[in-house]
This record gives C-alpha cells, sequence and structure tokens, in this order.
C-alpha cells in the first residue's frame, strides 16, 4: 500500500513566476497522477509491466505533444506548460514520464518540425490523442553515445526504400504503432523515416530484465529488408542535428522530470524523518538527517529555479543546445543523488515498495544514462565554454 501523500515543495515562491495557465496545467497533471498513477504504478514496477491503461488518459491531460498547435491535436501550450507537465508524470514514475516524452518530443516534434503537410495531418492528431504511439529509433547496439557511427540505412528501389539494420534500448518500442526511424543513405546522409508496424520485415523484440524503467516497455527495432514508401521519409530536415534537434527538446523534459522524482523522494523523507522516533525523538531532530533534508530542499530550489529561466528561454527561442544539456545533467544527477539521501532517512524501510524512493532512484539510473549521459552532456558544455571538443 502505498503511503505517497505528495504535496509540492517551493521554498522561493517560483509559483509566482508562473501564470494562471501554467499553473492550471501542473495542477490537473498533478491531480492525475495522484489518482491514476500513483495508486498503481509500484505494482507494475514490481511486475514489470507497462500500464498501457493510461495511454488514453494521457492523452487527456495534454501530455502527448504539449506544445504542438492544436491544428494539428496539440495542447498548444508554452514550453513551461510542458516542463511542469513531465515534472508532475516523473514525480509519479519515469517510466511514465518516458513513454510521454517520448511520443511528445521524439515521435510528433519531429514530424511537426521535420515532416510533410501530408505527414503532419495523418500522423499528429491521432499521437496527440494517444490513439496512435510512437517511438525513436537512434541508438543501435554498437552505436550508443556517438549515433554518427550509425549502420542502419536505407537504398533507393525505385518505388520505394529497402531499411536494414536494428535500433536497440527502444523506450514503447514493443507497443509502438509507428517508429521515426534514424538511418543513412547511400550517399551516407542521416534521415528520419516514420516505419509502421505491420511493415514486412519489421520487429520489435522486447527488452527483459531491466532494474530500471521496470514499468516502461523498452524493445529492440529490428528491419530486414523493409520495404519502405518514399512518403514516409520526413523531407525537411537530414544530418545529425536533425536526431539531435529532437533530444533538445526531450532533454528539456527530462530536466524538468527529474525535479519531479527528487520533490518526491524529498516530500517523503521529510514526512518519514518527522514520524520516525528512535532514540525517544523523531529522526528528523537529528543533525546529520536535518542536513540531508535542508540539502535536498537547496538542490530542487536551484533545480527548480534552473528550468523555469531554461523555460523562459524557449519560449522566446534563445535555449541554446548547451544550455538545455546542462539543465538535464545537473537536474537528473541531483535527484539521483536526492533519492539515494533519500533511501538512507528511510532506512531498511526505504528498500521497500511501501516508499516509492527505491523505484525513483533504479529508474535516475536509466535517466542519467538516456538521452546522452551524463559524461556526454559534461563534455558538451566544456566544447560550449573552451571551443575545444573533447570527445574524441
Ligand atoms: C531504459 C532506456 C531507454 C532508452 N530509450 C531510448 C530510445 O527511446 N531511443 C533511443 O534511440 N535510445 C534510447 N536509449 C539509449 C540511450 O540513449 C543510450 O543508452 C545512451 O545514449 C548511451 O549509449 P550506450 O548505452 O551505448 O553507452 P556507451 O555510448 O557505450 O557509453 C558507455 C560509457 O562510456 C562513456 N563514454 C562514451 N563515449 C565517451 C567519450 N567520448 N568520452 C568520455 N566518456 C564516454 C559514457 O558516458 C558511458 O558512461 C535508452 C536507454 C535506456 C537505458
Amino acid at each position: 500500500m502505498s503511503k505517497n501523500q505528495f504535496q509540492g515543495c517551493d521554498y522561493y515562491n517560483i509559483d509566482e513566476l508562473l501564470n494562471d495557465e501554467q499553473k492550471m496545467v501542473r495542477d490537473a497533471a498533478r491531480q492525475w497522477v495522484s489518482k491514476e498513477v500513483s495508486p498503481i504504478i509500484e505494482d507494475h514496477c514490481q511486475k514489470a509491466t507497462f500500464p498501457k491503461h493510461l495511454l488514453k488518459g494521457l492523452g487527456e491531460i495534454g501530455a502527448f505533444g504539449p506544445y504542438i498547435p492544436q491544428e494539428y491535436g496539440g495542447a498548444g501550450l508554452d514550453h513551461i506548460s510542458y516542463g511542469l507537465i513531465m515534472q508532475e508524470l516523473e514525480r509519479g514514475d519515469s517510466g511514465i514520464r518516458s513513454t510521454a516524452s517520448v511520443q511528445s518530443s521524439l515521435v510528433m516534434y519531429p514530424i511537426f518540425a521535420y515532416g510533410s503537410e501530408e505527414q503532419k495531418r495523418k500522423y499528429l492528431p491521432k499521437l496527440a490523442s494517444g490513439e496512435m504511439m510512437g517511438c525513436f529509433g537512434l541508438t543501435e547496439p554498437d552505436h550508443g553515445s556517438n549515433p554518427s557511427a550509425m549502420v542502419t540505412n536505407f537504398k533507393d528501389k525505385g518505388d520505394h526504400y529497402l531499411l536494414n539494420g536494428a535500433k536497440m534500448w527502444i523506450s514503447n518500442a514493443p507497443f509502438a504503432d509507428i517508429a521515426v526511424v534514424w538511418a543513412k543513405n547511400e550517399e551516407g546522409r542521416i534521415k528520419g523515416i516514420i516505419v509502421e508496424r505491420g511493415m514486412e520485415g519489421f520487429t520489435t523484440p522486447e527488452t527483459h530484465n531491466k532494474w530500471s524503467l521496470r514499468a516502461s516497455a523498452t524493445g529492440e527495432l529490428v528491419f530486414d529488408n523493409v520495404k519502405v514508401p518514399k512518403e514516409n521519409v520526413l523531407p525537411n530536415k537530414d544530418g545529425l542535428s536533425a536526431p539531435l534537434g529532437c533530444l533538445d527538446s526531450a532533454r528539456y523534459g527530462i530536466a524538468w522530470g527529474a525535479i519531479g522524482a527528487a520533490m518526491d523522494c524529498y516530500d517523503s523523507a521529510l514526512r518519514y524523518a518527522l514520524q520516525r522516533q528512535q532514540f525517544d525523538k523523531p529522526i528528523a531532530s537529528f543533525q546529520l538527517q536535518q542536513k540531508k533534508l535542508a540539502e535536498m530542499i537547496t538542490e530542487i530550489t536551484k533545480a527548480q529555479l534552473l528550468c523555469w529561466r531554461l523555460g523562459t528561454l524557449k519560449n522566446q527561442g534563445k535555449a541554446t543546445s548547451a544550455q538545455i544539456s546542462m539543465a538535464k545533467r545537473n537536474n537528473v544527477d541531483m535527484a539521483l543523488h536526492i533519492a539515494r539521501e533519500a533511501r538512507q532517512i528511510h532506512g531498511a524501510m526505504g528498500i521497500t515498495g511501501d516508499y516509492p524512493i527505491m523505484r525513483h532512484m533504479m529508474n535516475l539510473e536509466s535517466v542519467i544514462t538516456y538521452e546522452g549521459t551524463h559524461d556526454i552532456h559534461l563534455l558538451i558544455t566544456g566544447n560550449d565554454i573552451t571551443g575545444i571538443g573533447a570527445f574524441k
């Protein structure tokens, strides 16, 4: 039985920086997560099953493509609202946020930004409602941090393309209706292709035995001479900057999402520390426990301010890839550290599913690795401030 009684943390009155629409969107997502996600997520995580029945509700609260214009079925919201939705979803579980991030930033965004008008009208409204689900195939078995070396490729066969290769570690793959796949053409140029479930030679085997993101479905994408209609290629952008543009949007959402996981851990740790008695006192009265809690709320507050400012820059079209990278790295690292400290405050109870801590901690081990590892993001900042790339 979950003891989650979450209340948001706002030590610096950051709510005063939000407009009414942003607060309304955040509160609606918060209520939905408390009602629909928190009561069932632990069980799904323990059983390693994805709660597919939540997809319709995610569509209804506008979690799929919040910033996509309404004429394509999106909610037409600003980027701070998008971030706040991701924060609330990840307070529930990183796996639920991952599903919404992938659908919004890695499937809808590339179709919206790089797709033809026909592609936008065909796919975006169904993706926004959750009637259709998508996944994003960039990572390959031998090419993770360096996707430019990918080997998945397609050849021009006159009236269609022939796609071959494999992608690995793909969120939503086992149930996705479409995959936005990044592959090289005969000139070695990276292009985005929409591959639909049911195309001959296309399979999506599930990846099992994960200790992290257990309530999220992960799988492979295998392309064995898949015939793809030519109109399924995204026409308006190519090269590595195309998938990296999608990752900017998704990393931005992760930076907010990590705050949600951290807030849930802090909230649970604070309650536990006030209730749990040892040596005839609440453990919250011991200086060492107060140090942990004080550092947690400080780091959460810093992360909130970082995201609010980043969101403001993004709304103005001024947020750089390097700024987004810094926020993703900082906030996920912050959340993982808080999860570990919160786990200790809960003592032995912290390892059980009665509290959300261990689940968040294990989830965050994936979040710190995907969409660019912590170390790769350090290299991105290093490159940005010195002008010297240290990737090779
Ligand atoms: C649960 C989960 C879901 C995922 N979902 C998706 C998805 O939906 N779509 C998708 O395309 N991918 C997805 N990924 C893949 C993810 O993006 C990759 O795992 C990530 O990019 C790292 O690649 P890798 O695992 O191959 O690690 P590697 O690239 O092999 O890196 C291993 C280690 O080496 C370090 N390293 C690598 N290069 C350097 C360097 N130049 N300098 C210093 N250190 C370096 C890394 O920081 C890391 O610590 C997912 C992963 C997970 C775990």
